[in-house]
């Protein structure tokens, strides 16, 4: 089910949805028995998570991910009294939006990352978004529906709502019949903006932020409304009133001295980044051939990283070496812009000098996952997987829940020829995305795919036991409904 499928359905009031459509559904447990705990909210946060990954505006960039979760985390252990973990994830989307979902799951959507002229703002949005994960007003809701003709599903619906643009929900929602059910959700959740907002700036404030960011933001989304054919940004659609209350705030804030918060190189990179995925490779380029040349840019260095990675875009490899000349003698030295050096020799085919170039980066920035993913891969794609599973191993040592390492692994053992480990490692890979059923085909593969050693072999059997246990388990609390 696509995601925008999952909005049409979580509208539905549960008793009249057809039982084949139900069976996709993410599981919410019970309502009726008690509230909403932390770990159910946590379990539909997951189930959410995989519809999330399956939309085509999701990306799993590895810079632009670390980079949000960064700058979350950042809010979160200076901010005031956050307990809770979170997960940042990008939105390829022009839409300028945020949205939270249950379980700390956050999105950002590319457009609103461009749209913000200081990672003040940006963080403000985050902020925001991270006070209506603390104060659990997606469990809240949920509660609040119990008695009502709307089931726990419904809840759900606020939680998408917020994803995507208002309009797409009311369009659901008039389909259905619904529309007098979910302006009772929306009228519900004014309270929770304002909480949020009071929440959010104090998160923003605690972590060192320029308080103040949040007011201008809004008022530079407001006034761009007019250039705006759908009519308002997304965000300011699904959050008037955080508006007239910021503005409240702001005047408030009016009296404190100006606080000026330096933005981070990421932060400038990341934009660049992202405007080279979103435009057309030719537009990108003349955007910031324009800033340069008119020295109209927030980053020097930012602006000639997506000049060069336009022209790899294009293809012009001779000119993005040159202009990558330029940007390393004049910037700080950065793993984002180490990694830009190193993507243009794989991507103009000289692989050699590519595997040494991203040997050498991760050398300098042990820690950067990007790199990582692009040495492992481009070391495939020379047909050398023993030092590529080496460097899989080692990452894995400290990050044993990323998938995408199994993924990378299973490539590695496929081109070897073992095919046991190479159906444990997707198997791996699925159960870390959440799908089980997947896991334990790949796990059963393994066990009969007649090579691998005694003990690989009892290895496998015994994982595809354990994973069998939480197959089986999913899907009786499925079959409740
Ligand atoms: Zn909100």
């Amino acid at each position: 089910m696509t995601f925008r499928g999952l909005i049409a359905v979580v509208l539905t009031p549960f008793a009249l949805l057809p039982a084949a459509l139900a069976q996709g559904l993410p599981d919410l447990g019970d309502a009726s028995q008690g509230s909403f705990s932390a770990l159910e909210e946590r379990r539909l946060g997951d189930e959410i998570m995989r519809e999330v990954r399956a939309d085509k505006h999701y990306s799993d960039d590895a810079e632009t991910t670390d980079y949000l979760n960064a700058l979350g985390n950042r809010l979160a252990s200076k901010g005031a009294d956050v307990r809770q973990d979170f997960q940042f994830f990008l939105m390829q989307d022009r839409q300028i939006n945020a949205f939270a979902l249950p379980g700390g799951n956050i999105g950002v959507n590319s457009g609103l990352i461009l749209a913000a002229q200081a990672e003040s703002e940006l963080a403000s949005v985050m902020a925001h978004e991270m006070a209506h994960v603390t104060q659990r007003h997606i469990a809240r809701i949920i509660d609040q529906q119990k008695n009502s003709t709307i089931m726990s599903l419904a809840a759900l619906a606020i939680a998408v709502l917020a994803a995507r643009s208002s309009s797409d929900v009311s369009g659901a929602a008039l389909a259905l019949g619904q529309a007098g059910a979910v302006q009772n959700l929306l009228n519900f959740t004014r309270d929770h903006e304002r909480e949020a907002d009071r929440v959010g700036l104090q998160i923003l404030e605690g972590a060192g932020f320029d308080p103040r960011a949040m007011a201008t933001f809004f008022e530079r989304l407001q006034r761009a409304t007019r250039a705006y054919d759908g009519g308002a940004p997304s965000y300011l659609r699904t959050h008037p009133m955080t508006y007239e209350r910021i503005a409240d705030i702001q005047n408030r804030l009016d009296r404190l001295p100006y606080k000026q918060v330096p933005d981070s190189t990421e932060f400038q990179l990341v934009r660049a980044k992202l405007r080279v995925d979103l435009d057309t490779p030719g537009d990108s380029r003349t955007f910031f051939e324009e800033s340069l040349a008119e020295r109209r840019f927030l980053s020097e260095a930012a602006s000639r990283y997506g000049l060069v990675a336009s022209l790899v875009r294009l293809k012009d490899y001779a000119r993005a070496k040159k202009e990558f000349e330029t940007l390393r003698k004049t910037a700080a030295a950065h793993p984002m812009i180490e990694t830009l050096g190193c993507r243009i020799r794989r991507e103009a085919g000289e692989i050699e000098a590519a595997i040494g170039c991203f040997r050498d980066a991760l050398r300098a920035y042990p820690r950067e996952r990007a790199i990582t993913y692009d040495y492992a891969d481009v070391l495939l794609t020379a047909g050398r997987p023993e030092p590529a599973l080496a460097v899989i191993g080692t990452r894995l040592q400290s990050f044993a829940e990323d998938h995408r390492l199994y993924l990378l692994q299973a490539r590695a053992y496929a081109m070897q020829g073992k095919r046991l480990a190479q159906h444990r490692a997707t198997g791996e890979a699925y159960a870390r995305m959440g799908n089980y059923a997947g896991a334990v085909e790949q796990m059963r593969i393994a066990v009969k795919s007649g090579d691998g050693d005694f003990y690989q072999l009892s290895a496998a059997e015994a994982r595809l036991r354990e994973l069998r246990k939480i197959d089986d388990a999913m899907r009786k609390e499925k079959s409740r409904f």
